[in-house]
């Protein structure tokens, strides 16, 4: 099935070799006997945990909820070694995978994807690469991920700077050497918060620009034990299904009380629990209503400031990692190991960028209004330009050569977040639309897979050619997601889930906040339905649904 030739006629042409190319590949391979090529720009599997290898660099979903379950032998032989994995233990647990299922011989490595044009003519994908290939494929799958196209400012200078300088998500495979240096770190997301305690413990001298300050929860990575994790695997069958049914992908029961149902006593002690315990747990185990209700999120917001205050023992510095222009958890929450503690090192600095503005990066360093800052080095931590970014990089056109980015450009518009009117035979792997991002990955990447192969598998069994949204489904859809989205107080955020990182994006809320459990059930009774929303049209018949 393994084809050498770069013009070949394929089945299906998948791009990218994280968890979701990686699973797609086994199931359209394996389960449905098709042929398949996978592109990966990388030069080995692992997406995200690919490029990802800055210092810290650790997941904050738990390691044995963050891992497939489509394979039990596959869940059983796999031990994690402690809490949250880090990235080269995640690379370890994919490159195994890639070896049990012998993906490698399918995966064209060190090539990326740069064009891909439905041809109407022969209803095939022409799929281009930037190592010359050109293949058509029947069914073009993107597997792209959420945050792959990594985002450096566009500050004045970096140009001319004469140290060296790095973003997070393209890390130096060989490792950056920190010791003695000055370094600079630009954002205090997920990335910088990992990285900032574990740089500043080499480095002679970090200074932080900090646009906006985040809420954290501590990650308490000591809290699972080896037992834990041996029990935990006794009972994945259980752990597994729940994982798919609830809000976030974490089978973790919810609180079901108010926050303001409480006196402020309880209050306080259930979140010190929480507190304690660490990790994501502290958004549902605590209160139903942190993520929906102003009041109930202030006494959580109000809560983490007090941490924040009681760790740092500078309050001048305290005050400016203090957030207080947005609610909690309406940026992507974060999980810390010793962040707050780090800004009482004699060798850290903070710079609060709102108030003392970054003018431009010189040959020696970052100017900012009030003075200069001499750097060996600069580390940008400033994120992605996320969920469309990784697709508009590609020139992907649709029907009568519709252009993607032009579509989405008020706004990514997808139904499902799997398939996009007008682009037929294209799936997209927790594309814009869908809960992705909002959830642990894992588990709304089996679900895209698994329903992508049984709507691969439907087609041709049925003899059907093309399948694609229809154009009302597809407004409908992209209607509920912004409903609830606006149920939620994620609106009041500049977030990357809006866009608003990326200056003249659209700002729209792109994730779907239903939840993984609905969306599962949705996703379920489109296809029970006959494919519900989809046109579904094969030889000389046309059904629409
Ligand atoms: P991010 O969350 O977008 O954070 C980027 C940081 O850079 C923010 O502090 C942002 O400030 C700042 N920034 C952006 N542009 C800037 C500019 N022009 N000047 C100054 N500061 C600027 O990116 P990330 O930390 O790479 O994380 C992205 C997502 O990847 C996370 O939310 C998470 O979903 C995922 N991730 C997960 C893990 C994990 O599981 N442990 C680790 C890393 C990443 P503002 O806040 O003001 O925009």
């Amino acid at each position: 099935m393994t084809t050498d030739t770069s013009r070949a006629e394929l089945d299906a042409v998948v791009v990218g070799a994280g968890f979701s190319g990686m699973y797609m590949l086994h199931r359209l391979r394996d389960l449905l006997g098709l042929s398949v090529r996978v592109f990966e720009a990388g030069d080995d599997v692992g997406g995200t945990w690919y490029w990802n290898r800055y210092p810290g660099a650790r997941c904050d979903s738990e390691s044995y909820l963050y891992c497939f379950s489509f394979d039990e032998d596959l869940a059983q032989e796999w031990s994690w070694s402690g809490k949250y994995p880090e990235q080269p233990e995640i690379l370890r647990y994919l490159n195994h995978v890639a070896d049990r299922f012998d993906l490698r011989p399918d995966i064209r490595f060190g090539t990326r994807v740069t064009a891909a044009h439905f041809r109407e003519d022969l209803n095939r994908w022409e799929i281009e690469s930037d190592q010359g290939d050109r293949v058509l494929a029947r069914y073009f799958i993107t597997a792209i991920g959420c945050l792959s196209a990594g985002q450096v400012p566009n500050i004045e200078g970096l140009d001319g700077f004469e140290g060296d300088w790095y973003h997070t998500g393209a890390w130096p495979h060989e490792g950056v050497d920190f010791a003695g240096k000055r370094v600079g770190v630009v954002g205090t997301g997920s990335s910088g918060v990992q990285a900032i305690p574990v740089i500043a413990e080499q480095a002679g001298h970090v200074t932080v620009f900090q646009r906006t300050p985040q809420y954290m929860i501590p990650a308490r990575h000591g809290t699972v034990t080896r037992e834990f994790l041996e029990e935990a695997k006794r009972n994945y069958n259980e752990i597994f299904e729940k994982r798919r049914w609830t809000q976030s992908g974490f089978p973790f029961d919810p609180s079901e009380r108010s926050a303001l149902e409480v006196d402020d006593e309880e209050r306080r002690a259930i979140y010190e629990a929480a507190w304690e315990q660490g990790g994501f747990r502290f958004l549902s185990a605590t209160f139903s209503d942190i993520a929906l209700d102003r009041r109930a999120n202030d006494t959580a917001a109000e809560f983490v400031r007090s941490k924040i205050r009681d760790t740092v023992r500078d309050p001048e510095t305290a005050e400016k990692l203090v957030p207080r222009d947005h609610p909690f958890a309406s940026k992507r929450t974060l999980i810390d190991t010793n962040y707050y503690e780090t800004y009482n090192r004699e060798n850290v600095t903070l710079v609060d960028i709102r108030h003392d503005p970054i003018e431009e990066i010189t040959a020696s360093g970052i100017r900012t209004r009030d003075g200069d800052h001499d750097l060996d080095i600069i580390v940008f931590a400033t994120g992605y330009d996320a969920m469309t970014g990784p697709f508009t990089r590609i020139d992907i056109r649709g029907r009568g050569g519709a252009v993607l980015k032009e579509k989405w450009a008020e706004g990514p518009k997808t139904y499902l977040g799997l398939v996009s009117a007008g682009f037929p035979n294209m799936f997209m792997i927790t594309g814009p639309g869908s809960p992705s991002v909002l959830s642990n990955m894992p588990v709304s990447i089996e679900q895209h897979v698994e329903w992508i192969s049984d709507l691969v598998g439907h087609m041709l069994a049925s003899g059907l050619e093309v399948a694609e949204a229809a154009a009302e489904a597809e407004a409908e859809w992209v209607d509920h997601v912004n409903e609830v989205a606006s149920k939620t107080l994620y609106l009041l955020a500049d977030s990357w889930y809006l866009g608003a990182n990326i200056p003249g994006k659209p700002r729209v809320f792109m994730p779907y906040a239903g939840g993984v459990g609905n969306y599962r059930k949705r996703c379920d009774e489109v296809a029970a339905a006959g494919y519900e929303g989809f046109v579904l049209r094969g030889g000389e018949s046309v059904a629409a649904r």
